[in-house]
């Protein structure tokens, strides 16, 4: 078995993560000057936003510049710039991250990138778009689609964190108290590394999604020439790492028969994937097959059969407080963590005991080898005991039909089937956002494989009406745990019992909201506890918030006008 020291896999990773550090730096709030000095970083300093080739950057000096005009916080870790510019650069094949920029920008001018004219906040100029052809050098059918801003509540550039070990997951998280910006700094990267590897489609790279798909909005309404022809448009702007989003605030998108083909392709892209590294006995996938080990843990429990006694305590503001309590004991238990994967291999590879022994319990070690051999002897088999692996990972594809908004719902008219796909980062939109890069590289893998112009498609290019469209009245989950109900329109046509549904569940998230909120209050009461901040938080929103999704998606993005602090709230769109 190889050691994590020297496993090619573990060297790949952490090559990513460097190479998403390049985007995370950026704190890229809509039309923010990050934002735009990321484009120019990203795309080449200030192409031509004719719809041609654009001339190749050659004002370096100028973008170092620009780069160190950012403060860089005083804890130091990661001198951004230093990183970003200077020559630390960590990607094998470059010298410095000039280089690297500079071979990124040739790639993207010999396929052709342009900008679109779409104009916004800040004067931030076009969706970006590249165009990857087919091998015999038409069009491709295929559009791919993610966004250049982030919901950063402030500009400039962030500090990261990563760990990089099986046990602890590889994940990415930003130092400050904003999001990250996997949502979609993510998305970005997953498409650049699709035009390197030469994945043929139309990546369009759409600017101001989060106040309200305004990018895709502007093509929808004027560059409808852009959209049209394609069978399918693919979003990287979802959470988790097995969603194919089937609606998108209650609308159908796109059709089962689709997103099945589409999951389908992605889940043995990835068991190939995983297959290759167990039969190498890669450690960073043999640690998943490992023994549950018992761990001692210490609790409190009440002093059996106490009676309950008055305590008296005063907190730093002199703050007294009085209660009755059952005095309390700690102990120590057994804990043993759950491994369903470690249950699954154990029970498959049971007949390999050694004869004669009654409940032969095996060592980690030699379930390794046994998982190991049995991948190389019978490769076939393996690929369905991957298929619990994945599932033990989390990483089954499947439909999911509680999607909110991302700029392929609104090509729903134009482009028969419209997703959204999971991109491996958690609790966007908020301070805890992390993203799982060990999963990227898997998911990549895959998006690479997926033979895209092939995909199963209902409904016919140019006629909107054999597109198969209609409505779930099941609502879809928002950011901060909000569950938003479908519009009116769509429960003109739903059933009494279906709209009962909703009400219920509007009254239930009321009335939780209501119990959250006095919780916090009474919490501060007791800590006589006082910061704006978290007052806003508290008492900032409406008691009677919640939501109905619009009934028109493109209309509704139209007329709705955000504010800045409304930046990191708003949780219509991915
Ligand atoms: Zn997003």
């Amino acid at each position: 078995m190889s050691t994590l020291e020297d496993s090619p896999f573990q060297q790949r990773l952490l090559n990513t993560f460097w190479d998403m550090a390049d985007i995370f730096f950026f704190k890229r709030k809509d039309g923010s000057e990050a934002e735009k000095l990321f484009v120019d970083y990203w795309f080449g300093v200030e192409f031509d936003d004719a719809e041609t080739n654009g001339e190749l950057a050659n004002s370096e000096t100028e973008l170092i510049e620009l780069l160190k005009s950012f403060e860089i916080p005083a804890e130091n870790p990661f001198p951004a710039y230093d990183f970003l510019w200077a020559g630390a650069s960590k990607t094998p094949g470059y010298a410095t991250n000039a280089d690297k920029c500079r071979a990124r920008w040739e790639l993207f001018r010999s396929y052709g990138i342009y900008k679109d004219g779409y104009r916004g906040t800040g004067g931030t100029q076009g969706n970006i778009i590249v165009d990857v052809p087919l091998a015999d050098g038409t069009a491709s059918k295929t559009l791919f689609s993610c966004h250049t801003d982030s919901v950063h509540r402030t500009d400039g550039m962030q500090q990261l964190t990563f760990t990089q070990h099986p046990e602890s997951g590889y994940i990415i998280q930003s130092d400050n108290n904003e999001c990250l910006g996997g949502d979609d700094g993510t998305g970005v990267w997953l498409m650049t590394k699709m035009i390197e590897a030469g994945v043929p489609g139309r990546y369009i790279f759409h600017r101001a999604e989060e106040v309200g798909g305004r990018g895709s909005g502007w093509i929808e309404k004027n560059r409808e020439d852009l959209l049209q022809g394609h069978e399918r448009a693919i979003a990287f702007d979802r959470k988790a790492k097995h969603s194919v989003i089937t609606y998108q605030s209650c609308s159908r998108c796109c059709s089962d028969e689709f997103a099945d083909d589409l999951g389908g392709h992605l889940m043995l892209a990835a068991k190939r994937y995983y297959l290759e590294r167990f039969q190498a006995g890669d450690e960073t996938v043999m640690y998943d097959v490992q023994a549950p080990v018992p761990e001692e843990r210490t609790g409190w429990r009440n002093v059996p059969g106490a009676r309950s006694q008055k305590t008296t305590t005063t907190n730093q503001y002199g703050y007294t407080q009085t209660k009755w309590e059952i005095p309390k004991e700690q102990y120590t238990y057994t804990y043993t963590p759950k491994n369903e994967f470690w249950e699954t291999v154990v029970e498959r590879f049971a007949p390999m005991a050694p004869e004669g022994v009654e409940d032969y319990v095996f060592s980690t070690e030699e379930m390794q080898t046994l998982v190991q051999n049995y991948a190389n002897e019978y490769p076939e088999e393996m690929m369905g005991l991957l298929e619990e692996y994945l599932k033990f990972k989390e990483e089954i594809w499947k439909t999911d039909t509680g999607g909110s908004f991302t700029d392929t719902a609104n090509y729903t008219d134009i482009i028969p089937e419209c997703t959204n796909l999971s991109c491996g980062y958690y609790n966007a939109h908020t301070q805890s956002e992390y993203q799982d890069y060990a999963f990227l590289e898997v998911f990549l893998e895959g998006l690479i494989a997926t033979p895209w112009e092939e995909l199963h498609t209902s409904g016919e290019v140019g006629k909107p009406e054999t597109f198969e469209r209609g409505y779930q009245t099941s609502g879809y989950w928002g950011y901060r745990d909000t569950w938003i109900a479908p519009s009116k329109n769509i429960l003109d046509s739903a059933s009494d019992e279906e709209v009962a549904k909703v009400r219920r569940k509007q009254q239930n998230q009321k009335e939780r909201r209501k119990k959250e909120r006095e919780a916090k209050k009474q919490m501060i009461a007791e800590l006589g506890y006082y910061d704006p901040d978290e007052y806003e938080m508290i008492y900032g929103y409406d008691e009677d918030e919640w939501e109905d999704a619009p009934s028109d998606i493109s209309s509704f993005w139209d007329d709705y006008k955000p504010t800045e602090s409304e930046y990191n709230t708003f949780y219509m769109a991915e």
